[in-house]
């Protein structure tokens, strides 16, 4: 059977394009099933997890159906105020092709901000109880014109005691509305709640098998080729900066390679496999406990029966040959209900373990972008800019005023702000690295569990910012210099080596390396131009794909070097 697309699920073209901007390829089961039956209108039941897309079920079908009024069209209600959030990020990802204006009102927020926005005007309310009662109280929300609820991990919602403040909003509903109750578990209480308040022929849609991998874990993969997978898995950890990472690798070379490898970019990584004395793998565990190492390498033997706490991410560098092991795997993070974050790197002969792995567990893997530089610059000034705010928010700087105040005279203050970033990035960046470039960044997703883990390896990760930040100011100006002068030969390839004069590397050296490994003829190898801590070097299109092949993993002068196609720029 066609394996049902979002295409079929009737959907406006505003939503579709915002799925396709989310790499979503196909819709999850629930989204396939409830999707068609909410659209048509119905009241629906929803038996799902978090980590079934239920999220994306009931805010595309809300989205698809709602009318502007000016008034609130749409109340959506969450038992904490982090699923509000994180339903209010959704929705707003699925409407951004509209004018909708979704928002979220929980408790800890300020209440006069929140009286505000309202006033302005909102389509889609996301909150929690308790919050919106008040709001309602205070007659600034007004729900006589809502054309749908929906109540998202209704359970929840009632262990945490919120039943009568939930009645009390559904007082608030026109009774011509369309209600969508999610919830993972079907307590009577909540076909008691469903009976009273919905109409007499909900639709029931359950997804009988829970994903075999925890909820709070996120799952996705990066789509790389063997020879790009290392460049891919660097830009990753600079991205996403995990604090506490395992990377698996298949084979106890491959975790011999990749430690190798990481270590010479500077990232603080240490391998584990059966050929390491007993002493030296405790003592790796103990770092890797105490938080002073941030990534661990290791096969499935060697990590069985570990367990660390606060691991955020785990690291299929090599995908599993089973899908058990990778449930298996996978349970390193999310443990005791907090959020984690597994990462694939899928070759593309490995596609069919992961639509394996995908039917089996019902966990929805979803494909990631490989980060690219700029993003992981901009994630990197992002997290600063977080701190700063955090600062204006919360800190007390009053004693810093006075000075501002007087600097401000005879500057202006976006100049002094600049200026002091400057101060700031500077002396990050004066960090005296022993290696190498670093070339590309970073991945989406949601960094709100990363940020409080930060600090913790703020030093490893500032270390390798500056130094990336270094490498890539020189190497995009180098490829943009290069890519001009190559312009007239369309035949040609510009070509990146991670080796430089800092590796005593000379032309003569790279040339015969290049003509040995590729087994090339020299006038193929021209235009070489050796800088810091990489090269460039043109080669004729015929010979491209054999000097990819075969040059990038060896070691030049005692260094591996990796090679790619030199970076172009917007
Ligand atoms: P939820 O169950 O709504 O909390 O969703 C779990 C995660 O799956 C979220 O990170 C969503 O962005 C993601 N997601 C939802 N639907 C899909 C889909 N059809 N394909 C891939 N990822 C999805």
């Amino acid at each position: 059977m066609e394996k049902i697309t979002f295409k079929d699920l009737n959907l406006k073209p505003e939503i579709l394009r915002a799925i396709e901007d989310l790499g979503f390829e196909y819709p999850s089961q629930i989204q396939a099933e409830a999707i068609p039956l909410a659209i048509e209108g119905h009241d629906l039941i929803a038996q799902a997890q978090t980590g079934t897309g239920k999220t994306a079920a009931f805010g595309c079908s809300l989205l698809n159906n709602l009318v502007k009024t000016g008034n609130v069209g749409a109340i959506v209600l969450a038992p904490t105020r982090e699923l509000a959030i994180q339903v209010y990020e959704d929705l707003n990802k699925l409407s951004k092709y509209e004018k909708i204006t979704v928002l979220p009102f929980y408790g800890g927020d300020s209440i006069q901000k929140q009286l505000r926005e309202l006033k302005r005007g909102v389509d889609v309310v996301v909150g929690t109880p308790g919050r919106i009662l008040d709001l309602i109280r205070r007659k600034a929300l007004l729900l006589g014109n809502a054309q749908f609820l929906v109540l998202d991990e209704a359970d929840e919602m009632l262990n945490m005691g919120f039943i009568e403040d939930i009645e009390e909003v559904i007082k608030q509903l026109p009774k011509e509305r369309q209600t969508m109750l999610f919830s993972a578990t079907m307590p009577p209480q909540i076909q008691k709640l469903a009976k009273r308040y919905m109409k007499p022929d909900p639709k029931i849609v359950a997804i009988k098998k829970v994903s075999m991998t925890v909820s709070t874990i996120t799952q996705g993969f990066f789509e790389v080729n063997q020879r790009n997978k290392f460049e891919a898995l660097c830009r990753v950890l600079d991205y996403d900066t995990p604090n506490a990472a395992i990377i698996f690798c298949r084979t106890k070379k491959g975790v011999d390679e990749l430690v190798e490898g990481l270590q010479a970019r500077n990232y603080v990584a240490e391998g584990m496999h059966g050929d390491m004395s007993q002493l030296h793998r405790m003592r790796t565990l103990k770092r890797f406990k105490e938080g002073s190492l941030s990534f661990l390498i290791a096969t499935d033997v060697a990590a069985r029966g570990i367990d660390v706490e606060g691991i955020t991410h785990v690291i299929n560098y090599d995908i599993t040959q089973d899908v058990e092991s990778y449930v298996h795997r996978v349970g390193r993070t999310g443990r005791a209900n907090r959020k984690g974050t597994a990462y694939s790197f899928i070759t593309p002969r490995e596609q069919s373990m992961l639509r394996q792995i995908r039917n089996v567990t019902k966990g929805i893997i979803t494909k990631m972008p490989i980060p690219t530089v700029e993003q992981i610059l901009e994630s990197k000034f992002t997290s600063k800019t977080d701190e700063i705010e955090k600062v204006l928010i919360e800190g007390d700087f009053s004693k810093y005023t006075k000075l501002a105040d007087e600097i401000c005279v005879n500057y202006a203050p976006v100049d002094v702000v600049a200026a002091m970033m400057k101060m700031q990035f500077d002396k990050e960046m004066s960090f005296n690295y022993t290696h190498d470039q670093m070339e590309s960044p970073a991945p989406t997703r949601d960094f709100r569990d990363n940020r409080d883990s930060r600090d913790r390896d703020s030093r490893s990760s500032r270390d390798r910012f500056s130094r990336d930040s270094r490498d890539r100011d020189n190497r995009d100006r180098d490829a943009r210099d290069s890519r001009d002068r190559d312009k007239d030969n369309i035949d040609d390839v510009r070509l990146f080596f991670s080796i430089g004069k800092r590796d005593d590397l000379t032309t003569k050296n790279l040339v015969d390396y290049i003509t040995e490994k590729a087994n090339i003829e020299g006038h193929k190898v021209t235009k070489i131009d050796i800088l810091e801590s990489f090269s460039f070097v043109t080669v004729s299109n015929d010979v491209s794909d054999a000097v990819l092949d075969n040059c990038s993993g060896n070691k030049i002068n005692n260094r591996r070097v990796n090679v790619e196609v030199a970076t172009k720029r917007r």
